[in-house]
């Protein structure tokens, strides 16, 4: 019996450049830009959030265990600790509720392109503790169609394609599992698609599937003796669940993986919400993955374009940093607490995150240009 179909990776990841000469395989592209920076000082430790050191001491690892788990005492006491009332309002000015600065956000994407960026666990899907059963209700995947007759939109999340993609069910959206890893155009869709797009668009991390195939196996037999422990293939990267570990069991459950680990040089171990990861140790996150799917849609080099991305994880700044550097788009983190981030706007739940969508969608219809069957797809750069 394999323990699988968990997940809710979430995990600090690193920048790289994009692949070049990568050509546009659909209609549409990026530019450059001024900097930006992280914003806020919340939230936990970022030392602790980022790899984990395979020589660091266990206690560290433990520490930093508790650190990123949001329902741990100390970590949500931190999280709660923190923000004063003072600090919370000026929190909430630099990220303003993306439904009260609504008219504001669409006034930026006059003569652009909307282009939808979503990820998937907390951010359409509430957060449960069997990462299996976190599904989509019907009124959000409706809202998710409904954006995408309009906008292109890809879901990007750190469970693996196929798993995501029978949690969201629609053909029409581009998919990128794994952290971004495993990359696909939508199955069918008649207007920004071309048949190309049916293909798998990039696997940056393919010649590392026989090791993570290896090292998930090896896992699944030295977490057996840990109650609770759940190892999960996620294809391009595997997760070490411990939300139903004993706390107690933490330093075993740790050092078991480090151990499998040092037989695997060319892994590397992040972590994430109550879950330990281990990927491959090319530099591809879901920034990289935001900035190729800009380039395939023929965005490389223009500024008719407005991405959007909104996401709850801590793998998701990487693509809020992306789009701050760039300039171009924003950020929207779904949170209830105020976080360190790079997003411009905010958004407290998934039910929100609906709101903000059938808005969307209402403003485009009621634009006069709204055509759901034609989105301007640029023939050449600027
Ligand atoms: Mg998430």
């Amino acid at each position: 019996m394999t323990k699988k179909n968990v997940v809710v990776p979430e995990a600090v990841a690193i920048a790289v450049p994009v692949p070049h000469g990568s050509t546009a395989i659909f209609p549409y592209p990026p530019p450059r830009s001024n900097g930006g920076g992280s914003t806020g000082s919340f939230g936990i430790g970022r030392k602790l959030l980022t790899q984990l050191e395979l020589g660091g001491r266990i206690n560290a690892w433990v520490e930093s265990m508790k650190a990123s788990s949001p329902t741990h005492a100390k970590a949500a006491a931190a999280l709660t600790a923190v923000p004063s009332l003072e600090s919370a309002n000026s929190w909430i000015m630099k990220h303003p509720s993306a439904l009260e600065v609504f008219d504001e956000i669409t006034s930026q994407s006059k003569g652009k392109q909307i282009v939808m960026f979503l990820d998937y666990d907390g951010t359409l899907s509430p957060i449960v503790d069997d990462p299996d059963l976190a599904v989509m209700s019907d009124a959000m995947r409706a809202a998710v169609r409904n954006v995408a007759r309009y906008f292109p939109t890809a879901i990007v999340s750190g469970r693996c394609r196929d798993k995501v993609y029978n949690f969201v069910r629609l053909a029409e959206l581009y998919y990128a599992g794994s952290h971004g890893m495993d990359i696909k155009g939508p199955a069918k869709g008649p207007r920004y698609t071309k048949a190309k797009s049916k293909a798998v668009l990039f696997q940056p991390a393919s010649e590392f599937l026989p090791m993570i195939d290896e090292i998930y196996k090896v896992l699944l037999e030295k977490t057996k003796p840990i109650p609770g422990a759940r190892v999960e293939n996620n294809k391009f990267c595997v997760s070490v669940h411990y939300r139903c570990v004993d706390e107690k069991r933490w330093s075993s459950l740790a050092e078991e993986v480090r151990s499998v680990l040092k037989e695997y040089p060319k892994l590397r171990l992040t972590q994430g919400r109550k879950v330990l990861e281990i990927r491959p140790t090319i530099k591809w996150d879901k920034g990289k993955a935001l900035e190729f799917l800009l380039e395939s849609l023929g965005f490389a080099n223009c500024n008719n374009v407005l991405p959007v991305y909104i996401g709850d994880d801590r793998t998701d700044e990487d693509a809020f940093k992306v789009l701050r550097d760039r300039g171009q788009g924003f950020g929207i983190l779904v949170s209830k607490l105020p976080k360190e981030t790079n997003a411009s706007y905010s958004l407290q739940e998934p039910s929100e995150v609906m709101d903000f969508l059938h808005r969307l969608v209402e403003w485009k219809r009621a634009s006069p240009k709204a055509r759901p069957k034609s989105v301007n797809i640029p023939t050449s750069n600027p």
